[in-house]
């Protein structure tokens, strides 16, 4: 079962969207679009627990 977010569920105006095979494998992406896109916020653990919240199974 894959799991899947999408950045606009965070408020953003952003299309992205990503799809992974594991959470810790989503996180990951999650990570390097914040740092690529979204400068300047800051990925934390915090975020990172946020985030979590918004995965959903697919
Ligand atoms: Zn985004």
């Amino acid at each position: 079962m894959a799991v899947s977010i999408r950045c606009a569920d965070f408020n953003n105006d952003c299309p992205a969207q990503f799809t992974t095979p594991d959470e810790g494998e989503l996180l990951q992406h999650v990570e390097l679009h914040t740092k690529s896109a979204h400068q300047p916020m800051d990925w934390t653990p915090e975020l990172a627990e946020v985030v979590k919240t918004h995965v959903r199974q697919v």
